[in-house]
């Protein structure tokens, strides 16, 4: 059975924390020549006004296609990369192809477009990410404001004070600043009016339970009065299913990304459905 083998050897390559060192070795050797080669590419994730549905931004989603066709998810590597110090690598890596990307699309994209790149807690709070993103926005002549930061709640809160004084350097140079993740992060409220991020971006667990009884519901309102009182844009993530959209909206949201609206795609796909009529000149610089 094609698709158990194709589990069984994605199992191989993801030892969990228990495995032996040996195959994590060798996954850490993969992924940094992964990096090196063709082997990564960009997945795009649109998103859209609750209101009128009306594109907004997209995030960039990192994909790893191994030698040998495997698929291995974000999920996977990613914590495995934050371990292993090939994150602040994997982060300017994404971060350049992104920009590459967008300085093509510049000229056709609705002008509150916002492209969204993860960042990690490494990246952020050492403050090392700031000269780099920077020299790289410069090198490919793209503007600050059509680009979103995204950092995990819990990476902030990780070395809070470091995370807020790279937030203000990189807003004051004009890139807007997300919140990823948030309420899985044991921040306090008391730590949000000191960051001066532009979004809030609201974790896809609350997303899941909007339709099974108030509390989920009553969090992203709390999330939602807050987030607004301090004057940041509100997205709620994950969202699956016409119920949760309208529920999300119902509770303030006033953006949004999900399954129900548009799946995470590769480049072509996203200029084809997505920044029409201009796609024909665009694929033609893609490829
Ligand atoms: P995230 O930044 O919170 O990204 C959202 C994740 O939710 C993505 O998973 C996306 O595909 C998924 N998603 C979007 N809509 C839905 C939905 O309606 N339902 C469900 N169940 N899931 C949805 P993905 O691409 O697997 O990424 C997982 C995580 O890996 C990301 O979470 C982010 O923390 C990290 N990551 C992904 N790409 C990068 C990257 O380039 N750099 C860094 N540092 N981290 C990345
Ligand atoms: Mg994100
Ligand atoms: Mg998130
Ligand atoms: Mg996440």
């Amino acid at each position: 059975n094609h698709a158990i083998d194709k589990q069984h050897r994605v199992c191989q390559y993801l030892p969990n924390q228990q495995a032996d060192s040996k195959a994590r070795l060798s996954l850490e050797a993969r992924l940094r020549r992964a990096i090196d080669s063709e082997q990564l590419f960009l997945y795009f994730q649109p998103q859209f006004t609750l209101a009128d549905r009306r594109l907004v931004g997209a995030e960039v989603l990192v994909r790893w296609r191994d030698q040998d066709g495997n698929m291995i998810s974000p999920g996977e590597f990613i914590p495995l990369a934050e371990q292993t110090g090939l994150i602040a690598r994997l982060d300017h890596w994404v971060f350049e192809r992104a920009i590459e990307m967008l300085a093509g699309w510049q000229s056709h994209l609705p002008k509150d477009f916002r492209l969204s790149v993860n960042f990690s807690a490494v990246s952020v709070s050492r403050g090392l990410c700031e000269l780099w993103v920077m020299e790289l926005t410069e090198k490919w002549k793209v503007d600050p404001h059509y680009i979103c930061l995204e950092i995990t709640e819990s990476s902030i809160m990780s070395s809070p004070e470091q995370a807020k004084q790279s937030i203000e350097r990189l807003r004051s140079c004009g890139f807007d600043i997300a919140i990823d993740d948030f309420g899985t992060g044991y921040s306090s409220m008391a730590y949000l009016k000191h960051l001066p991020v532009t979004h809030i971006k609201i974790d896809q667990a609350f997303t899941a339970g909007l339709e099974h009884g108030k509390a989920d519901q009553q969090i992203v309102r709390a999330i939602v009065t807050i987030g607004k009182s301090f004057g940041h844009r509100i997205l709620i993530e994950g969202v699956e299913g016409a119920g949760q959209a309208k529920l999300a909206e119902e509770l303030g949201c006033q953006y949004v990304q999900g399954y129900h609206f548009a799946k995470p795609m590769g480049g072509a796909d996203f200029i084809e459905q997505y920044l029409k009529p201009a796609a024909n000149e665009l694929i033609y610089q893609l490829a």
